[in-house]
């Protein structure tokens, strides 16, 4: 518990479709600098960004994110975005997670490509009531809220926080390609993970044999 009486949690929203290494550090690390006492990873329902393409089923994404993040004390995993009938917007996700947890100040916490999207697009003032945000650093992408400044002018100071985090070149798009290919994702993602994208034969276009190992 905090000096103001309240929890402090962190807030790490994704498809993870697989989770990888990359989540995991990113989300480590805000906990870490900011002294939060839990992470909630929350895999999005049906992403409105990527409607485009083929998201795997959301029971295998969230079971994948359950498995990468058991060991750890301070993570947990929410149903909230997956339950959810409709598309997911993070306004959407952080008023369900502030409805569950009134006594917590949350922290959203995004990569660098992420966190320009949510604020150029989403309702500002709304999010920036019910979260701080924290972007982290991704390599291939510009940490830069420069650009946001205008919309961040009548924010308190620690509205949005962008930090430098140990830099892992590993993408979700990768690890699909890489088991389509039969390629290795050992050490991208946690060993359970490759085990069961290996078992639910994830990622593999029909008629192919199994991922590699
Ligand atoms: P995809 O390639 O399918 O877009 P992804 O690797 O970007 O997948 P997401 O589930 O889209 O993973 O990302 C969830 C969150 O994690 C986003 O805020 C994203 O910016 C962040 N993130 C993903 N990979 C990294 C990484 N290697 N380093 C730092 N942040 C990351
Ligand atoms: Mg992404």
């Amino acid at each position: 518990m905090h000096k103001t009486g309240r929890r402090k949690l962190g807030v790490m929203g994704g498809t993870f479709d697989p989770i990888h290494h990359g989540h995991l550090v990113a989300a480590s690390e805000v906990a870490n600098r900011f002294d939060l006492d839990e992470v909630i990873f929350v895999p999005t329902g049906q992403p409105w960004q990527k409607s485009a393409r083929q998201v795997s089923a959301a029971e295998d994404r969230y079971l994948m994110t359950v498995i990468a993040t058991a060991s750890n004390p301070r993570f947990s995993v929410s149903r909230a975005d997956i339950d959810r009938e409709k598309a997911t917007y993070t306004v959407d996700t952080l008023r369900d997670l502030q409805n569950q947890h009134p006594d917590a100040d949350l922290h959203f916490i995004t990569g660098a490509d992420a966190l320009a999207s949510i604020l150029t697009w989403q309702d500002w003032a709304e999010l920036f009531e019910l979260a701080k945000f924290v972007g982290v650093s991704r390599p291939g992408y510009e940490l830069n809220v420069d650009h946001l400044e205008a919309h961040l002018r009548d924010q308190p100071a620690d509205a949005v926080t962008v930090i430098e985090i140990p830099a892992l070149a590993i993408s979700s798009s990768e690890c699909r390609r890489r088991a389509a290919e039969g390629r290795p994702v050992w050490y991208l993602v946690p060993d359970g993970v490759v085990q069961y994208i290996s078992k639910r034969h994830l990622y593999v276009p029909v008629g192919n044999g199994k991922v590699g190992t």
